[in-house]
């Protein structure tokens, strides 16, 4: 018997509407695409930011990336002391600790949630001088409890989560530093760029030094030890485009309707699990913590014993579906120092040590059995629908006879 399969498109808006357009062509009309200082675009966007997470200051610039090794940085990622990361989350939030001159150290996630665990954290706390945080496919990670396992600096991942709230507060506000991709295929997105948030004068003015322009340096530092660097930094080219900036601002004006709407499908697809007694558990994030949008995870609750296959079966009924990230554990440049250090030659002299399969058993337990729902940013009650019923009875078929 062929499985069901969901025939309803899925629902979207172009990704750039009215406004997007209409914020571009006034900055082509005005003339100036590129920023040496914090501009009038540049300004609008940081603000913005600022307002968003509750944070004193915001810092753009042209990669999530970029605003991550510039927080890494910032707070002071040590050679000598690793950061703690996750497995599960983008390459970039790994290899960013090198070229901050550090090093990574593999912390296993909780096992109810895909976010690292602060006990994980808390055993291995003499390792390192940082701890970096994803709040990952948008649930918010337990700020309070890694706060409370070490009295490291944390600088929070927020590419997957903006606009999320945890406990009340928004991310990007608990740690040292947070950071935003502004990727294409983030919730909000610039095209390209990222943006760092911070209430700690000193770490915004330490971001600064990496990339950002003389102008900008000249205007911004205020720290004596900071100021022999106002005339070059280390030019590392960090900073935003101007139209990333403007198409950024309009997304986030539409952001709260699209979390808004995303919220009630997710709800609307839960309902319909729950009374076809799927088996399926949903990390819990908490009663004044909301999500951020990067996909929603869940957690099929049965063995699943040939994750490609069922892979393959959602993608033949068109379940929407975000691949889960590769193990970047396992991959060679995590697995051989000596490649590592072609790019961060201090890494052939840290103590880096690459993790074997046999760790992090939470980590490859949700490699199999975790799944990465892509949600409708515009209301969908019908498709909701459908998607349920054909993912409990493709999950059904698939697994039962296991
Ligand atoms: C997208 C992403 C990044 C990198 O951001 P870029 O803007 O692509 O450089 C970092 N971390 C996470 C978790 C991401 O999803």
């Amino acid at each position: 018997m062929n499985d069901p399969s969901v025939t309803l498109p899925f629902p979207r808006e172009p990704k750039y509407g009215q406004a997007e357009k209409d914020a571009v062509l006034q900055l082509l009309d005005d003339g100036h695409l590129s920023e040496i200082n914090r501009g009038p675009a540049t300004n609008a966007l940081e603000a913005a930011f600022t307002r968003l997470t509750g944070t004193r200051h915001a810092l753009s610039f042209n990669s999530g990336t970029a605003s991550l090794h510039a927080a890494l940085h910032a707070v002071g990622a040590s050679p000598e002391a690793g950061v703690a990361v996750s497995p599960m989350t983008w390459v970039s939030a790994i290899t960013a600790v090198f070229q901050a001159g550090s090093y990574p150290v593999f912390c296993d996630i909780e096992p109810d949630s895909p976010n690292i665990a602060a006990t994980a954290v808390a055993e291995a706390a003499d390792a390192f001088s940082a701890v970096l945080a994803t709040h990952t496919w948008g649930i918010p990670a337990r700020m309070d409890q890694l706060a409370k396992a070490t009295g490291l600096p944390i600088v929070e991942d927020c590419s997957h989560a903006h606009g999320a709230l945890y406990q009340g507060r928004a991310v990007g506000s608990w740690g040292a530093a947070g950071c935003f991709s502004l990727q294409e295929s983030k919730a909000v997105s610039g095209g390209e760029g990222g943006v760092l948030t911070t209430t700690d004068r000193e770490v915004y003015e330490r971001a600064l030094t990496l990339g950002h322009h003389p102008a900008r340096l000249a205007a911004g530092l205020t720290l004596p030890e900071l100021k022999p660097l106002a005339t070059t930094g280390a030019a590392y080219k960090y900073r935003m485009p101007a139209l990333s900036a403007v198409i950024a601002r309009q997304q986030l004006r539409s952001l709260p309707d699209r979390m808004l709407a995303a919220e009630q499908n997710l709800a609307t697809l839960r309902k319909v699990l729950e009374e076809c007694d799927a088996p399926v558990t949903w990390p819990s994030i908490g009663e004044l913590s909301v999500r951020g949008w990067y996909g929603t995870p869940l957690t099929i609750s049965v063995r699943v014993p040939d994750p490609a296959e069922l892979s393959k079966r959602f993608k033949a009924a068109s379940i929407p579906v975000r691949h889960l990230y590769e193990d970047w554990t396992q991959a060679p440049l995590l697995q051989r120092p000596e490649l590592a250090a072609r790019f961060w030659p201090h890494v052939a002299r840290s103590p880096y040590r690459p993790p074997t399969s046999e760790e992090l058993p939470n980590f490859h337990k949700a490699m199999r059995q975790m799944i990465i729902l892509k949600v409708p940013q515009i209301l969908a009650p019908d498709y909701m629908e459908q998607v349920g019923e054909t993912l409990a009875t493709v999950l059904a078929r698939t697994l039962v006879t296991a």
